[in-house]
């Protein structure tokens, strides 16, 4: 059957007169008559069925796609569409070479003048990767509706283009209030503006924003989010729309946080920690770089102690508190302040521009010193200070509160100066210090301490009654070195534990020696700093050392000064009470210079007091140091104590102490500290002190 007739011939005429319009394109294009018959295809048609127009006319459609298909599938939509309604349905078709492919196929009624539908027009789209885009589309839509993170799509100016459901419940705003709008609306107004200009910075460029951003929710309860943001491009590389996928992450930033209070935080100040400080100070620096003009400030309440005694641990902790709260209050230059210990604080600072350190220094004194009210008390407190500046020099935080704490530590020793600054000079004293520290481990392994004796006398027959060990450190190049010098060393660098067991074990064996020698000797007082006791087993050591040395207990005598209550605790208390148990004879070294109550007095058991020399010297000539001496012989009197005065250098002295009711004593008027072997011989020789002729006998 061929289509001639007039009607197809005219169409068939005018299309291949304007056939390359329909020739470029993919699409299949066909002209069907009713008896299914082609009038016409384009190019793309025939190529893909093989077919030549010149035979078109030859061929039904039927021919083409085969009898079976041609029933079921294409015949009742051609009919359909011969009868005036339009056509379109998706298909698939094999075909050689390319495979099974999806089809948009349309049909068309074409009315030529005066004749509806007499042809039928039918194009053919291959949708084979569109309706494969459409799929994953489809899934991708799927995932990000379901999916709990929000996520949103702004245009190019930041307007909200879309938002999944998650936004809507995790912002509490609805869709239709996001759309058109930017994310300006849920904006915290915490983030600096600086953050969003580094993200807008970073997206415009074409890269991914990752971040942290704090937002506000419709009513008003802030929440964090971390988000991912990237550009999205077209096929040309252009930008087109920008996407935010986020993620609450406000349950990980308040433990975060609360973490953070617990490591970097003072939990009775609220003041940063040591660990705290250091971290935000770094961070300061990193962030504005040195700064030449600032100092580190290290300072404490002195004597909080005492406010503990008097008024109880609530008060001093009440005042602590305050305290903390007066440092957070100042104004202006302070730009971190710290409590780095039980009374110790420390204040990064800049002062402002121009103004001097000492000046700034005397202002915060000054307003951090006003005594608190506590109830109807006045409590006065006092502050020591010592402080670093920063300088050119640039060095780790821990070296400057290392300089800053030395600085202050200086100004405990001297509080006449209103503060002390670390210097050069200080420097190399640490460093000496540190250098001697060093070399003290040396020394004792090299066997360079020995004991020297000092004499302590009947005042008033000059009989030797007892004696004092005192160390000294025969270094190899430095000759003998006083205990002053290295003491307060060793027992900052750990040393004073194994020295003081060397002490106690050496002045054990001399006893022994000198009885094994057929001696009678007298008690030895050995020196212990608090430090050997804070150990909690100073009472078996000595213990110990007697037993090995095979020494009674009431031959030994240890000294201990009047500071050791600036660190009064149980552990000593009980140590003392256990050594006086076993028989050792306690005195209180340089009685009348540190801190003592009553009530320590009473509470310990001391069998001596030593009336520290200081007062001894200016007995004559003092009236304040002869009260202080009077004072004490009737309180070791009262405490049925004995008393001793150390650092008699005249005779004048002894005979005033002996008027006064002070029987024995100890110093160079007697005698100086003597090397063991001269001690020996004067134990031997049992003469009256001094040995040198003394008109007052
Ligand atoms: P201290 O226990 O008060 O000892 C008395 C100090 O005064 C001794 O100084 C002694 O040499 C000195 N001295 C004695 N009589 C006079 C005098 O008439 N005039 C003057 N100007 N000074 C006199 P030294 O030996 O330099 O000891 C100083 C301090 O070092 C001792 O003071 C004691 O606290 C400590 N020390 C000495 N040996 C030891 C020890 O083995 N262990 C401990 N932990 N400390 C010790
Ligand atoms: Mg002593
Ligand atoms: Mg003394």
């Amino acid at each position: 059957m061929t289509n001639n007739t007039k009607a197809s011939k005219y169409f068939r005429e005018r299309l291949e007169e304007f056939h390359y319009l329909l020739d470029g394109g993919d699409d299949l294009f066909c002209i069907i008559d009713a008896n299914y018959c082609y009038v016409w295809a384009n190019r793309a048609y025939l190529d893909v069925y093989g077919l030549q127009l010149e035979e078109i006319e030859e061929r039904t459609v039927e021919d083409v796609v085969g009898a079976e298909y041609f029933r079921q599938t294409i015949k009742p939509r051609i009919d359909r569409c011969f009868a005036g309604e339009a056509q379109h349905y998706e298909t698939e078709w094999n075909y050689a070479g390319l495979g099974l492919r999806k089809l948009l196929v349309r049909y068309y009624p074409i009315d030529l003048p005066h004749k509806p539908n007499t042809l039928l027009g039918a194009v053919i789209t291959d949708v084979t990767e569109i309706r494969a885009r459409d799929q994953e589309l489809r899934k991708l839509a799927h995932i990000t509706e379901q999916s709990p993170s929000p996520v949103a799509v702004t245009d190019l100016e930041g307007r909200i283009e879309y938002v999944n459901p998650a936004f809507e419940r995790i912002s509490g705003y609805s869709r239709e209030e996001l759309l058109g709008n930017t994310p300006a609306s849920i904006q915290s107004g915490h983030t600096p503006e600086t953050a969003y200009q580094e993200l807008w910075e970073t997206i415009t460029a074409g890269k991914v924003w990752t971040g942290e951003l704090q937002n506000r929710r419709k009513d008003g309860t802030l929440y964090w989010e971390s988000e991912v943001i990237s550009p999205l491009k077209d096929e040309s590389g252009r930008i087109t729309n920008y996407v935010a996928i986020k993620q609450d992450i406000t349950a990980l930033k308040e433990a975060e946080q609360a973490l953070n209070r617990i490591a970097f935080e003072d939990p009775l100040t609220g003041l940063f920690n040591f660990v705290g400080f250091t971290r935000k100070m770094q961070k300061h620096i990193d962030q504005h770089g040195w700064p030449v003009t600032g100092a580190l400030v290290t300072f404490n309440i002195a004597r909080l102690r005492d406010i503990n005694d008097a008024y109880g641990h609530e008060a001093g902790d009440w005042l602590l508190s305050r305290f903390g709260r007066r440092l957070k209050d100042l104004p202006g230059e302070q730009i971190l302040a710290g409590r780095i210990g039980g009374d110790e604080f420390t204040l990064f600072i800049l002062p402002a521009h121009g103004e001097a350190l000492e000046l700034y220094l005397n202002r915060l004194v000054e307003s951090l010193s006003l005594p608190f009210q506590l109830a109807s008390v006045n409590i006065e407190i006092e502050l020591r200070l010592g402080y670093t500046r920063l300088g050119k020099r640039q060095r780790p935080i821990e070296d400057l509160l290392r300089e800053s704490e030395r600085a202050l530590s200086l100004h405990r020793q001297d509080t006449s100066v209103p503060w002390v600054a670390y210097s050069k000079r200080i420097q190399k004293e640490t460093q000496k210090r540190i250098e001697l520290a060093r070399e003290l481990r040396l020394a004792l392994a090299e066997d360079q301490f020995e004991l020297h004796f000092q004499p302590k006398v009947d005042l008033a027959t000059g009989t030797l009654i007892a004696c004092e060990a005192l160390i000294r450190w025969n270094h190899p190049t430095r000759g003998l070195i006083s205990p002053g010098e290295f003491i307060p060393i060793a027992e900052q660098s750990q040393m004073i534990g194994p020295i003081g067991d060397w002490v106690l074990y050496r002045a054990c064996q001399h006893l022994r020696d000198w009885r094994n020698a057929g001696l009678q000797p007298v008690r030895v007082a050995v020196n212990v700093s608090i430090i050997q006791f804070q150990r909690g087993d100073f009472a078996s050591r000595v213990r110990t050392a007697l037993d090995q040395s095979e020494v009674a207990p009431e031959e030994l005598a240890l000294e201990v000064t009047e500071s050791v209550f600036e660190r009064e605790s149980a552990v000593l208390l009980n140590q003392m009470s256990v050594l006086r148990d076993m028989g050792v004879w306690l005195s209180l070294d340089d009685f009348g210079t540190g801190y003592s109550s009553l009530l320590y007095l009473q509470r310990y058991p001391f069998n001596e007091i030593k009336i520290d020399q200081g007062f001894v010297f200016k007995l004559l000539e003092d009236p304040f140091s002869r009260n202080i001496v009077e004072m004490v012989i009737m309180l070791a009197k009262a405490l049925n104590a004995e008393v001793i005065a150390e650092g008699i250098e005249s005779a004048e002295v002894r005979n005033a102490l002996i008027e006064m009711g002070c029987r024995s004593g100890q110093g160079f008027f007697y005698s100086m500290p003597l090397e063991a072997e001269d001690f020996r011989w004067l134990l031997e020789q049992r003469s009256k002190l001094p040995l040198t002729t003394d008109p007052g006998h």
